[in-house]
C-alpha cells in the first residue's frame, strides 16, 4: 500500500497548513474562552476551496478523496480542535455524505452553497435516548400528501446552533424495524428550532446542541435515496466518519507532541535539559511512535476506502487508537510542562480538554472495540 502523497496532496497540505498557522492559529485561545464559533474563518476555508475539499468540481467543490482530507483536516486541528471539529461536522459528516447519497437535483441545490460557506451543515443521528444505539432512535417521518412531517429531538449536534442544512435520519412511521430514513432539512422550515449551545469541556469554539422537529413539515424530494433507504447511508458515513475524525486525532496528538518536546529541550532541572532524563525521553519516544502508528492506521484505512474496500474494522482501528492516543499524548504534554502544563497559557491543557471528545463522538471507544471484535470474528484469517 503507497502511504506517499502525491504532489496535489502535499500542495493542499501545504496550503491548508499557511492557512491554519496564519488564520486559525491567532483565534483558538479566544474562541476557546468565549466559546465562540468562528464565522470568518469558515468564510475564508470557503472561498479557499477547503470546506468544498470533498465536494464534486460539478458542484463547486475541489472534487478530492477522503485520504486529502485527512491530510488537510490533520493540519487544521494542529492548530484548534474547534474549528476542526466544525469543519468536520460539515465538509465530512453533512457535505460528503451528501455528495455520496444525494440526487443530482439534491446536489445541484445544496452542495454549492455548502462548499462557499454560504450555508453551514451538520448531521443530526444522536438522540437523548440514542446514542451507541443508534438504531433506536424515535424521531419520526410520516407522509402526509406532498410533504414528510417530522416530530423528534436530537442533541449534541456539532454546529447545530449555527448550521442552515441539516442532514436528519428518522424512521419511518409504522415502517418495519429499522425503517430509517435520511432528510435534508433546512434550518427554516416550519416546525424546526434548534436549542442554545451546550456549555463543554472542550471544543468550545465548536457549537454543539439539541434539534427539534414539531410537526416539521419537509418537501417530498428532499428524502434522500427514499423512504427506509437510509441504513447503508448510515453505516458507509460512520466508516468515513472513523477515518476523517482518526486524522483529526492525529493533528491534536501531532501538537501536544511538538510543544512537549520544545519544552524539554528549553527546560533545564538538575542542571540539565528535561529531555536528557530517560524518563521524559520515554515518554517523547512513546508519544512520537503512537502519533506515526495513528497516522499510519488512518491512512491505511482512507486508502482501503478510496479503492472501494470494505475497511469498517481499519476505519474503527484508526479511529480507536488515534483519539486514544491523542488523549495520553495530551496528557503526557501536560505532565512534561509540569505546572507549566496545568496553566491555560501553555495551551496543551486545552488540547486534553479538546481530544477527550474524541473517545466519545463518532461511536465510543468500546464501540470501536466491539465493532473489531465482530469483524474479526467473522474473518477466517486476519
Ligand atoms: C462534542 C460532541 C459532538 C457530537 N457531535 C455529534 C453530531 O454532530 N451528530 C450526532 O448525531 N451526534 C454527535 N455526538 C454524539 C455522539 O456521537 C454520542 O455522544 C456517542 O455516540 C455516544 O452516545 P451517548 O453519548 O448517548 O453515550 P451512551 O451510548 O449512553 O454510552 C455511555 C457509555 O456506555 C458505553 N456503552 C454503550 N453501549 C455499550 C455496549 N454495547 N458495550 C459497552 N459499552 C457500551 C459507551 O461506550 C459509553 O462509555 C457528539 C457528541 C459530542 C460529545
Amino acid at each position: 500500500m503507497d502511504f506517499n502523497l502525491t504532489e496535489e496532496q502535499r500542495a493542499i497540505q501545504e496550503m491548508v497548513r499557511k492557512f491554519a498557522k496564519n488564520e486559525i492559529a491567532p483565534l483558538a485561545v479566544e474562541i476557546d474562552r468565549d466559546a465562540r464559533f468562528p464565522a470568518e474563518t469558515f468564510m475564508k476555508m470557503g472561498e479557499l476551496g477547503i470546506l468544498g475539499l470533498l465536494i464534486p468540481e460539478d458542484y463547486g467543490g475541489a472534487g478530492q478523496d477522503v485520504l486529502t482530507c485527512c491530510v488537510a483536516i490533520e493540519e487544521i486541528a494542529c492548530t484548534c480542535g474547534s474549528t476542526a471539529l466544525s469543519y468536520f461536522a460539515h465538509a465530512v459528516l453533512c457535505a460528503h455524505n451528501l455528495a455520496c447519497n444525494g440526487s443530482e437535483e439534491q446536489k445541484q441545490k445544496y452542495l454549492p452553497d455548502l462548499a462557499s460557506g454560504k450555508k453551514i451543515g451538520a448531521i443530526a443521528m444522536t438522540e437523548p435516548g440514542a446514542g451507541s444505539d443508534v438504531l433506536s432512535i424515535e424521531t419520526t417521518a410520516e407522509r402526509q400528501g406532498d410533504e414528510y412531517v417530522l416530530n423528534g429531538s436530537k442533541t449534541f449536534i456539532t454546529n447545530a446552533p449555527v448550521a442552515d442544512t441539516f442532514l436528519v435520519y428518522a424512521k419511518m412511521k409504522n415502517a418495519e424495524a429499522n425503517g430509517m430514513s435520511q432528510f435534508i432539512v433546512e434550518r427554516g422550515f416550519p416546525g424546526v428550532s434548534v436549542g442554545q449551545p451546550f456549555h463543554k469541556m472542550g471544543m468550545r469554539g465548536s457549537p454543539t446542541g439539541e434539534v427539534f422537529f414539531d410537526n416539521c413539515r419537509v418537501p417530498l424530494e428532499n428524502i434522500v435515496r427514499g423512504e427506509s433507504r437510509a441504513m447503508g447511508i448510515l453505516m458507509g458515513g460512520l466508516v468515513v466518519e472513523r477515518i476523517v475524525g482518526a486524522a483529526l486525532a492525529v493533528g491534536a496528538a501531532r501538537t501536544a507532541f511538538e510543544r512537549a518536546l520544545a519544552y524539554a529541550k528549553e527546560r533545564r532541572q538538575f542542571g540539565q535539559p528535561l529531555i536528557m532524563f530517560e524518563m521524559i525521553m520515554e515518554k517523547l519516544a512513546n508519544m512520537s511512535m503512537e502519533m506515526e502508528a495513528a497516522r499510519c492506521l488512518t491512512y491505511k484505512a482512507a486508502v482501503m476506502y478510496g479503492e472501494g474496500h470494505r475497511c469498517s474494522a481499519e476505519a474503527s482501528h484508526a479511529k480507536l487508537f488515534a483519539s486514544e492516543a491523542a488523549v495520553r499524548a495530551a496528557s503526557e504534554a501536560i505532565q512534561i510542562l509540569g505546572g507549566y502544563g496545568y496553566m491555560q497559557e501553555y495551551e496543551v491543557e486545552r488540547i486534553l480538554r479538546d481530544v477527550r471528545m474524541g473517545t466519545i463522538g463518532g461511536g465510543t471507544s468500546e464501540i470501536q472495540r466491539l465493532i473489531i471484535a465482530r469483524e474479526i470474528m467473522g474473518r477466517d484469517s486476519v
